[in-house]
């Protein structure tokens, strides 16, 4: 159940219909919107009366939830969550965010390099991974706390805001002292201590979808980020398995108008490991902003024949510009704006 509150509704209207939800044995959750304020009720084993709260002031509806996510759902705030990240504009809503980086950090002077030449095309968001969780335990794993160091360093020096995954609690706290935002990768999805601990700190959580994840799995995990507290996160479509082996992955795009009804949650795509081949990555991004994605999170390396991970899908900067020129006469045809600019997007 769904608890909406009158445009006019004051603080003590507010804690009145909490108190009457604790009251109930049931935990109630604020999901503020810029339009209204809702109020979540979990705990809840059968249907709630809507007739309990409609009869307090201050209550505008009661709306029950069928769906197995109650606070991600759409309905919670239909004007769509934007996930503010001070220094680099927003997640969702209107501008389009754009997110670039090597899939891994590899030296000082790699992550510098590339976060400059990104820095003086536009970008505000700088992705590099430190932990690395691969398939195989011969891959390799990431620089780690080194790696954390270096992209420190290149927050400082070029201002960019860092975005880095996270994958287990152990490194929880040294991950988010470095991130702007936490990554939480396709495998660990469903790793539910993670995405209880990402949810019960404050950092923005972007969430990737689980390779065999159903959108309904992929929403539940992102309700166990919200349902601890955390309503900051940003969904990944990253691209799914299948029966197809000419690519890395099948990229879901379906999943975005999907997502996008069902869900209050920004979405962006993945569009590096949903092909998996460089090349066609700038075809992927575009259909990806087609489809509505709020954003792209894209792999860029200084040098892609060098680098150490997923190099075969990793854009040179110079393909990775001429896809931005295209991305911004696209942006104005989807009724968006990509704010390509050393000035700061609020
Ligand atoms: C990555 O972003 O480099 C990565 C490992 O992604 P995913 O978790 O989607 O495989
Ligand atoms: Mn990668």
């Amino acid at each position: 159940m769904l608890i909406i509150m009158r445009l006019d509704a004051d603080r003590s209207d507010v804690e009145r219909v909490k108190g009457k939800i604790k009251l109930l044995g049931y935990l109630p959750h604020e999901i503020p919107g810029e339009e209204r304020l809702a109020i979540g009720i979990t705990g809840n084993k059968g249907k709630v009366d809507p007739e309990l709260f409609l009869t307090l002031p201050g209550v505008l509806e009661a709306i029950p939830v069928t769906k197995p996510f109650k606070l991600v759902s759409r309905d919670a705030h239909p004007a769509g969550t934007i996930v503010k990240v001070e220094g680099a504009g927003p997640l969702g809503g209107k501008e389009l965010a754009v997110i670039a980086g090597p899939c891994s950090v590899e030296s000082r002077q790699q992550i510098i390099e590339i976060a400059w030449m990104l820095k003086e095309m536009g970008i505000k968001f700088l992705r590099g991974g430190a932990y690395k969780p691969r398939t195989s335990p011969y891959s390799f794993q990431g620089y780690k706390a080194d790696a954390l160091e270096f992209l420190k360093e290149a927050k400082e020096v070029t201002g960019m805001r860092i975005v880095t995954e996270v994958k287990d609690t152990e490194t929880l706290p040294i991950v988010a002292e470095c991130a702007d935002v936490l990554q939480v990768g396709a495998r660990n999805m469903q790793n539910y201590s993670l995405l209880e601990a990402v949810g019960a700190q404050k950092k923005p959580v972007l969430l990737k979808r689980g390779f065999a994840a159903t959108i309904e799995e992929f929403l539940m995990a992102a309700e166990y980020i919200l349902y601890a507290g955390n309503l900051n996160v940003i969904l990944c479509e990253r691209g799914i398995r299948t029966f197809e082996t000419s690519t890395r992955n099948t990229l879901d795009l379906n999943s975005i108008p999907i997502i996008r009804k069902l869900c209050h949650l920004p979405i962006i795509v993945d569009p590096s490991h949903g092909i998996g081949v460089w090349d066609g990555v700038s075809a992927m991004s575009m259909a990806a902003v087609a489809a509505g994605a709020d954003g792209l999170i894209i792999e860029v390396h200084p040098d892609p024949s060098a680098a150490l991970s997923d190099g075969y899908q990793s854009l040179k900067p110079s393909t990775f510009k001429a896809l931005l020129e295209r991305l911004e006469q696209l942006a104005p045809i989807m009724e968006r704006t990509l704010t390509l600019s050393h000035a700061e997007v609020s």
